[in-house]
C-alpha cells in the first residue's frame, strides 16, 4: 500500500485562498498521487523574526507513490514554477510555502529532507489544521498522537479557521 503523506500548505502573499486552492489542485495533478483529505483554512499569526502579513495555512492527506525526494522535488517546482517563489528573505513572506509533515511512517535526516518535518510538533498553525484530518497519527519520533502534541502545546499565536 503506498504510504499516507501529510503535507502542509502556507500563503500570505496575494490571494492568499486562491493559492492555496491553486496548490491543491497541482498536488492532485502530480504522477501517482491522489489528495484524499484536506482541512479546513485557517488564518494565522505568523512566527517568527519578520513583521509581515498573517497567513492561511492548510494541510492535506494525500496517497503517492513518489518517493521523499521526488515529492519534495515536485512540491519545489510548485512554489517556484505556479507561484514564481523566488528564495527570498529566510521566515519571510511567500506567495505559497510546501512542506512534507510526514511520510507514513518514515523518519528521515537528510541534508536537504528532514521527516518529520522537525518543527511540526511546535507549530500550531501546522498541527491545528493536522488535528483536524489526523488527529489519531502517530509522530514517529515522538510515539504521540497528533492530538496530544496540539493538547500540549503552549498558548502561543492565533489560529483561526476561516
Ligand atoms: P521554510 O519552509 O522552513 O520556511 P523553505 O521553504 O525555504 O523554508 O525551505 C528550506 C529548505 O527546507 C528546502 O530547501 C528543503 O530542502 C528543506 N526541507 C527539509 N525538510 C523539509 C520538509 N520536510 N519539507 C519541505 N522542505 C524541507
Ligand atoms: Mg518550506
Amino acid at each position: 500500500m503506498e504510504p499516507n503523506v501529510f503535507i502542509a500548505l502556507g500563503s500570505n502573499r496575494g490571494d492568499r485562498e486562491l493559492n492555496l486552492l491553486r496548490a491543491v489542485a497541482e498536488i492532485g495533478k502530480l504522477p501517482g498521487t491522489r489528495i484524499t483529505a484536506l482541512s479546513g483554512f485557517y488564518d494565522t499569526e505568523p512566527v517568527g523574526p519578520v513583521p509581515q502579513e498573517n497567513f492561511l495555512n492548510a494541510v492535506l492527506r494525500a496517497e503517492t507513490s513518489l518517493t521523499p525526494h521526488q515529492l519534495l522535488a515536485a512540491l519545489q517546482r510548485i512554489e517556484t514554477d505556479v507561484f514564481r517563489r523566488r528564495r527570498e528573505i529566510p521566515w519571510g513572506p511567500r506567495t505559497m510555502d510546501l512542506d512534507i509533515l510526514l511520510y507514513g511512517d518514515l523518519i528521515l535526516d537528510g541534508d536537504d529532507l528532514v521527516i518529520p518535518h522537525p518543527r511540526l510538533h511546535e507549530r500550531r498553525f501546522v498541527l491545528v489544521p493536522l488535528a483536524e484530518i489526523a488527529p489519531d497519527v502517530i509522530h514517529p519520533c515522538l510515539g504521540r498522537r497528533v492530538e496530544e502534541l496540539l493538547r500540549d502545546l503552549p498558548e502561543g499565536e492565533r489560529v483561526t479557521r476561516v
